[in-house]
């Protein structure tokens, strides 16, 4: 069994920064969310932060990993343009898939990938309820109609992202704000999802539906087995198609 190649990637500044945070997810939140995972016998699961060499993805690593998952915050400008471009290129031609967590949503590879600045209201930390909008998405496996979360960092519409592919959770908020809050997209021949929970201060990844619906979504975004379009196919491919039609 080919097993799929997860790099969870952490900005990994608030962990050392801020005593919640640091108390919340002492080895980083990444680390939290590797916890949950590494029970699945069909991920290999590591980690990156941007402080380690090459901003924690080589060329090699990169072209290792199946599903890379995001979490930035307070240094998106530092993110190399370069490695930015690579990990757009490499999901619009299928060979990995890219989930954006919470603040991820400004994140230059998610802004890059989907095309538009990804920005949205926010406030103060509250209740949020997660509606499960496509019970019968692969992401909403194992997830209930909805879901508490008793403390999260208020995101809300409007929220500058292109038009979701498949909208799966929609959240709200205590103080009635809403948010397209679970939201895959398709770009080229790949596959991005984006979810809200996550603030650095909340306990939003040590919730198990939380973390169920990070899981899901690695085997949603994996990359497939697919047509590679074909350059210049006008000029030598179309004629041996109808040849071969023809023949039948
Ligand atoms: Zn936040």
């Amino acid at each position: 069994m080919n097993k799929i190649n997860v790099v969870i990637w952490n900005e990994f500044r608030h962990e050392k920064t801020k005593e919640k945070a640091r108390a919340l997810y002492p080895n980083g939140l990444h680390a939290t969310i590797k916890g949950y995972l590494d029970k699945n016998e069909d991920m290999e699961i590591t980690l990156a932060a941007l402080d380690d060499p090459d901003q924690g993805l080589s060329d090699e690593r990169l072209q290792n990993t199946d599903v890379l998952v995001w979490w930035g915050h307070m240094a998106h400008d530092e993110v190399d343009s370069v490695l930015v471009k690579k990990i757009r290129d490499r999901v619009w031609e299928g060979k990995m898939g890219f989930i954006a967590l919470h603040s991820a949503h400004m994140a230059r590879p998610f802004c890059a990938i989907v095309g538009t600045e990804g920005v949205l209201s926010c406030g103060r930390n509250q209740k949020e309820i997660m509606w499960t909008l496509m019970p019968s998405h692969e992401i909403s496996a194992g997830i209930p109609d909805h879901f508490l979360i008793e403390e999260e960092e208020l995101y809300a519409e409007p929220f500058h992202i292109p038009e979701p592919d498949e909208l799966v959770f929609g959240a709200w908020f205590e103080d009635g704000h809403i948010l397209r809050a679970g939201a895959g997209f398709r770009r080229g021949a790949g596959k991005i999802f984006y979810f809200q929970p996550g603030h650095e201060t909340c306990p939003s990844f040590h919730n198990p539906y939380v973390l169920r619906v990070i899981e899901n979504a690695i085997r949603w975004v994996r990359p497939c087995e697919q047509v590679s379009p074909v350059k210049n196919a006008c000029t030598w491919m179309h004629q041996p198609i109808v040849e071969e039609f023809k023949s039948t």
